[in-house]
């Protein structure tokens, strides 16, 4: 079974301005360093777009509606300080929820076994009725919701290795102890939550970590912190919110990590998924803002993806 890699030009539309971190040129840097040789063996699909229904599993039916007004015909318009909308937007965040939703539908049937989803907006910060940090719809918090209700899975993760909290998708989790929310994060950073001692309904695994910690303490935060509650959880499916925002070139946090370090984490997830979920694991880009350092990691955890499906 290939791996899935899920993309669509339309997410290059979504435009924040010249000078915006989170900007069209990411996705250009990951399908370069995508179109290596040893990529071709990936099965390459375009994102299809997402249903209102299924958006609104997560957000109410009046965001949803407010997202799609909010949409400028012409300039940007401005959700929060962080936050804005193109006219490619509202197309665009449509394609990056469809993708994730799209690659649970694959990976659940057995036509793929993992996926990829090179999409943005991101979504991990989108909260049900607020749009925040960069994201508009939590597609990841969307396609678990999907994996239970369209799938046989009783039990689904997210674990989030964005250098930021999801605070969107720890909120949709909170009370709900069929889903798993673990984070890696810096602490203090944007958005502020993510402390040790949020736990929701005991299905919460916040991990924060300091400015500088790099390498040795992001890794003993999986060991002995997300790896093992995971394992205790036993996921039918694993989604993955891989921000690679973490890299010691990255420009918005300080944790220091490289590309060995999103290597590390993808094999001990995957691990993981062979023993509970059959393998199966969507994941999808959240933040990264180098742009070298965010194709390398990327590709590199892509390639992880990759040798646990051949
Ligand atoms: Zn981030």
């Amino acid at each position: 079974m290939p791996t899935l890699l899920l993309t669509h030009p339309d997410c290059l539309l979504h435009d924040m301005g010249a000078g915006h971190p989170e900007r069209p040129d990411r996705l250009r840097a990951i399908e370069d360093a995508l179109a290596a040789p040893v990529f071709n063996r990936l099965k390459r699909e375009r994102a299809p777009l997402a249903q209102l229904a299924l958006i609104e599993r997560l957000h109410p039916p009046g965001y949803v509606e407010a997202i799609r007004a909010a949409a400028p015909k012409q300039r940007l318009v401005w959700l929060d300080p962080d936050t804005a909308m193109s006219p490619g937007s509202w197309n665009a965040a449509l394609r990056a929820t469809g993708a994730v939703v799209y690659a649970v539908d694959q990976v659940m049937s057995g036509a793929a076994r993992n996926a990829f989803c090179t999409v943005r907006p991101p979504g991990h910060h989108a909260e049900s009725s607020r749009a925040m940090g960069f994201c508009l719809f939590n597609s990841v918090a969307i396609a678990a919701l999907h994996a239970r209700a369209a799938h046989s899975a009783e039990r689904v993760a997210v674990v989030d290795f964005d250098v930021h909290h999801g605070n969107g998708t720890q909120d949709a989790f909170w009370s709900d102890k069929d889903l798993f929310y673990g984070s890696t994060h810096q602490m203090p950073l944007f958005p502020g939550t993510g402390a040790l001692s949020e736990t929701g309904a005991g299905n919460i695994f916040n991990a924060p970590l300091s400015p500088l910690d790099g390498s040795t303490r992001f890794r003993e935060a999986f060991t002995t912190r997300i790896l093992p509650a995971l394992d205790n959880f036993a996921p039918d499916v694993l989604l993955i919110s891989a921000g690679f925002d973490a890299h010691r070139d990255d420009p918005l946090a300080q944790i220091e990590l490289t590309e060995d370090d999103f290597t590390w984490v993808t094999e001990k997830l995957i691990d993981v998924a062979d023993k509970h979920a059959g393998g199966r694991v969507v994941s999808t880009l959240e933040g990264g803002y180098n742009l070298d350092a965010l194709a390398r990691s990327t590709a590199a955890h892509v390639l992880v993806l990759m040798q646990a499906s051949s």
